[in-house]
Order: C-alpha cells, then sequence, then structure tokens
C-alpha cells in the first residue's frame, strides 16, 4: 500500500462516515496495518492511504493492533508536548501542543462502541490521527516560530516530493 505524501490531496480532504463495516473494510484496515508496521510507524489514517473513511489503525501497545473506526472526542484535559511525526512526512519532525488527557469513542473491530479514557502516547495518537479525518495535519499546530524553523527544513522536505504550491500555501497561512 502506498502511503501518500504531504502535498497529495487526499490529505487534504474531510472523510465520511462507516454506515457499514464490511468484510471488505476490515481486510482493508489489515493492509494498513501491515503498511503501518513496515513504515514504521505507530498510527495510519484512511486518507494517507487514499481511503475517504472515518478510520485509522494504531499500534501503540506493543503487540496490539487497534482497529478505530468512526471515531469521537467526547472530553479532554490538560496540556502536553510532544515532538510529533507523521508517516506522510518523513524526516519531519516538531513539537505539538494537545490535550494531555481524552474521552473518546469509537467503534472497534467488531463492531462494538468503545468509550475509552487515556492520556500519554495513545491519546497523542489517537489526536494525530483523529486530525487526518478532518484533513488537518501535524503542521497546522505549530507557531509562527516552528513554521520559520520548518523553512529552513523544506529543502529536505522537497527532496520527497512536496509540492510548491503546498510549501507556499501553508508557508502564508501561518504568517497571518
Ligand atoms: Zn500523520
Amino acid at each position: 500500500m502506498e502511503i501518500f505524501k504531504f502535498g497529495a490531496d487526499c490529505l487534504r480532504e474531510e472523510t465520511t462516515s462507516v454506515d457499514k463495516i464490511s468484510q471488505e473494510l476490515l481486510d482493508f484496515m489489515d493492509d494498513m496495518i501491515e503498511t503501518m508496521i513496515l513504515a514504521p510507524g505507530i498510527g495510519l489514517a484512511g486518507p494517507q492511504v487514499g481511503l475517504n473513511k472515518n478510520v485509522f489503525t494504531m499500534n501503540v501497545d506493543e503487540g496490539v493492533f487497534e482497529k478505530i473506526i468512526n471515531p469521537k472526542i467526547i472530553s479532554k484535559d490538560g496540556i502536553s508536548t510532544f515532538n510529533e511525526g507523521c508517516l506522510s512526512f518523513p524526516l519531519l519532525y516538531s513539537d505539538v501542543v494537545r490535550p494531555e488527557w481524552i474521552k473518546v469513542s469509537y467503534i472497534n473491530e467488531q463492531g462494538k462502541e468503545v468509550i475509552r479514557e487515556e492520556d500519554g502516547l495513545w491519546a497523542r495518537c489517537f489526536q494525530h490521527e483523529l486530525d487526518h479525518l478532518t484533513g488537518t495535519l501535524f503542521i497546522d499546530h505549530l507557531s509562527k516560530k516552528q513554521m520559520k524553523e520548518l523553512k529552513s527544513d523544506l529543502k529536505d522536505i522537497r527532496t520527497i516530493g512536496l509540492s510548491q504550491n503546498e510549501i507556499e500555501r501553508i508557508t502564508l497561512s501561518k504568517q497571518k
């Protein structure tokens, strides 16, 4: 499975809810898990592999591969900073501030609704992946200063296929 990199339109599109958990979807998500492991990464969202649905996979706890469907954040609290990366931005990392604790709901691969409270890396990863479902990328959370620093890394990003339009768009939107 190909992981689309920053600049691909599918990363900026909003996804739609899953109405029915078909075997086809579960098989597709098995492939996503395999792709995530190989990358390697701890989370992979539908849009990153061209699937316009509210789904992502996670592997935060060792040996635990989760299929998350129709996720929502019910409540959140606290603040934490973590050096985040993204499989759609190879080689790029930056500190991102997010709520530390979250209470979430989602449908698991058995089709059951799960309500869960988490903090730490699981909460971090969940929020990052959830963002992907609204076309939000981790760079959208960065400060002006961080974006300035990022500019110096743009040369590296270009080498991995970042489009010039996308570079200008994010740079301009952060300068407002
Ligand atoms: Zn990501």
